[in-house]
């Protein structure tokens, strides 16, 4: 896991003063998102006079939710951001942990749930943490020292080899 440096733009808890840009931005994505709505609107009547339109809809969806799902990440993955939006709200948002920023992350503006989930730009935002610590590295155990022979184990082994050598010894004898 490569270390990145979480960036913070303002403080979201601290009264914060609109700039002309966030302005600019909040008209841009407004913009975008009623764009976008007609565009959904106007697939919605085509889907509904023609049924097989809906169907090759439903399925592409389903394929898109499969696809999702299996970019499931990892808590320790996941970056959580405390973002101040253009409206006033603060928000949690999460990201994928290489982002610096939510920003860079694609996420320029947020549905806020307070204002019945208008779009509101992103005006500060600071990193509040991983989702979950990432898992600890597992050091290998190193292998068991060999285990010292017991004293009855020795002498068995001593007995054996005194055994052997009365045995050869009676050999060389009688041979
Ligand atoms: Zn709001």
């Amino acid at each position: 896991m490569h270390e990145v440096e979480y960036k913070s733009s303002g403080v979201p808890l601290e009264t914060y003063e609109l700039a002309r840009g966030d302005h600019r931005r909040q008209k841009q994505g407004e913009e975008t998102s009623q764009w976008a709505q007609r565009q959904i609107d106007e697939d919605i009547a085509k889907c509904r006079a023609d049924p097989a339109r809906a169907e090759r809809r439903r399925q592409a969806f389903e394929e898109a939710a499969k696809l999702m799902r299996s970019f499931k990440k990892a808590d320790h993955e996941i970056m959580r951001w405390r973002i101040r939006l253009y409206c006033g709200h603060i928000v949690e948002k999460q990201a994928h942990y290489t982002y610096a920023d939510p920003v860079s992350a694609g996420v320029g503006s947020e549905r806020c749930d307070e204002c019945k989930g208008k779009q509101s730009t992103i005006v500060a935002f600071e990193p509040i943490g991983l989702r979950a610590e990432p898992p600890k590295l597992t050091v290998p155990m190193p292998p068991p020292p060999p285990k010292k022979p017991t004293r009855a184990e020795l002498e068995r082994r001593v007995k054996a080899l005194e055994e052997e050598n009365e045995r050869l010894r009676a050999k060389l004898t009688t041979g």
